[in-house]
């Protein structure tokens, strides 16, 4: 990418912070590394993105004939004069900005630009970047005619066979495009400034760094700030109160008094963080465990959520259960469903869920929010095992409730309260997989589901299993240590 240009990442990174932009233009090397959702997010827009050119088949793509911006905007401007109907990322630049179009399609009124992305919805970001395209188009092309972004349809159901057409659904942007014409030539003169100052602007943390994204240079940017002891790092309450804290001169939890907060339960964080030790409400924690009086087991559940349903009868990012462990403290059940050839293979998954678990008084879980829908949803589907599945879900004992009610919090959990850093802060017996996060899962499914090589399906189900595994000993594990508590204390 030439310096000179402004890309619409760069000017969307403007609008989140003028140091995030400079740093992007200047000191791209200290933009912290992605995360594997953080790719896996990427992969989907991209993958999205290439279906879409089949709203408008056998265009011509710019990107993959061309070397650099400067090649693609000129043969841009050489496809717009032989008047190409169809083009795939064309490039434009006006006062340096540059942008590239998904799909810009010659209609009998003049050029219509598409903007794909891969979700349901049009958020106030999505509407910001088009509108940043819509003005550079509006000064680049004189046939300009309006601008889509275009989504997913939430309400496509997959049949038969794929119909692009309905899967995708959408919306002109020109009026809000047109309003806004003047705000991002003022944006582009902003960015002129700033390179031409070439200082990093002093711009200091804030809730800006989350807003609307975590920003790029968060580690760059946050690195003197020790979360271990900083109010920033006090868990669930919101960035503007911490911020609020931080700015009025009250930056180390110790800092904290009793007045500070609304609800007293924030104490009981502040206290254990300050005394660097537990905070334990007895009472409550033997409640809980005294609940559990006869046999029980724990549970987790995988799904896959894929922007492209690949089974009949699904719609775009329906949770679709492929993977349940069980385990009562000796042994793990599995229940697995690779929907072999496409097939709703739901009912059967169901049934097995239910067999594996009939025999349980109380089935453990932590954070029972994905497995209660996912549930809820089979018994919508399957009117015949609903009063059992329904049962499944009042045996639900919810073991994070402990945590979010503040009966219980560790220093060590350092504001983190997934169940891999908890059972790591609590050095739990749970050596967890490779696996980083369920929609790390759902990728290792998906490869699992597309090769035919009978050996590495093979490798990918264990490894998935290996994972649901780790989450459901170290519920079991997180259990123990709360009856270990109690017994000892
Ligand atoms: S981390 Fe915050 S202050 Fe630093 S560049 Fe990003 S948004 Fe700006």
């Amino acid at each position: 990418m030439n310096i000179d240009f402004y890309s619409k990442t760069a000017l969307m990174k403007l609008e989140q912070c003028s140091k995030s932009f400079f740093l992007y233009k200047k000191h791209p090397y200290l933009k912290d590394k992605f995360s594997v959702d953080k790719q896996l997010t990427f992969k989907r827009g991209h993958t999205i993105g290439e279906l879409a050119h089949q709203l408008f088949p056998n265009g011509i793509n710019v990107a993959m004939q061309t070397k650099n911006s400067l090649q693609a905007v000129e043969l841009t401007k050489q496809l717009i004069e032989s008047k190409t109907e169809i083009i795939y990322e064309a490039t434009f630049v006006y006062n340096k900005v540059l942008v590239m179009i998904d799909l810009l399609v010659l209609s009998a009124a003049g050029y219509q630009a598409f903007e794909i992305k891969s979700s349901l919805k049009i958020t106030d970001v999505y509407l910001k970047d088009a509108c940043l395209q819509y003005f550079v188009l509006k000064n680049c092309l004189s046939n300009f005619e309006d601008f889509f972004i275009v989504t997913i349809n939430q309400d496509y159901v997959l049949e038969d066979k794929f119909d692009v057409k309905s899967y995708f659904k959408r919306r002109s942007i020109k009026t809000q495009g047109e309003k806004n014409l003047e705000y991002f030539n003022q944006l582009a003169r902003n960015a002129d400034l700033l390179i031409e100052q070439n200082a990093i602007p002093n711009i200091d943390i804030g809730t800006h760094c989350f807003k609307p994204y975590q920003c790029d240079f968060f580690g760059s940017c946050w690195k003197n700030i020790n979360l271990d002891t900083s109010v920033l790092g006090l868990p669930f309450i919101s960035k503007e109160v911490l911020f609020n804290f931080h700015n009025t001169g009250k930056r180390d939890i110790i800092q904290l008094e009793e007045n500070d907060f609304e609800k007293k339960n924030f104490l009981k964080i502040t206290q254990a963080i300050k005394n660097n030790k537990e905070n334990v409400d007895l009472v409550e924690i033997a409640k809980f465990t005294n609940l559990i009086t006869g046999n029980f087991c724990c549970l987790d559940i995988e799904v896959m959520s894929s922007a492209l349903p690949t089974i009949k009868g699904t719609k775009p990012f329906e949770q679709i259960p492929f993977l349940c462990s069980v385990y009562n403290g000796t042994q793990f059940n599995i229940v697995f469903e690779s929907y072999e050839g496409n097939a709703d293979d739901r009912l059967i998954f169901a049934k097995n869920l239910i067999n594996q678990t009939k025999l349980f008084t109380y089935v453990l879980v932590f954070d029972k929010t994905l497995e209660v829908s996912v549930i809820k949803k089979l018994a919508e589907l399957f009117s015949e095992l609903k009063t059992e599945l329904l049962q499944l879900i009042e045996k639900f004992v919810d073991v994070f409730e402990l945590i979010l009610n503040f009966n219980y919090y560790n220093p060590k959990f350092k504001g983190n309260l997934n169940l891999k850093a908890i059972s790591s802060a609590l050095n739990l017996d749970v050596t967890y997989s490779e696996i980083q996060s369920g929609l790390h899962a759902m990728q290792v499914f998906e490869e699992l589901r597309s090769t035919k090589d009978l050996a590495a399906q093979e490798i990918l189900k264990t490894t998935l299993v290996n994972y649901c595994n780790c989450d459901v000993k170290a519920v079991y594990e997180l259990f123990g240590f709360f009856k270990r508590l109690i017994k000892t204390n």
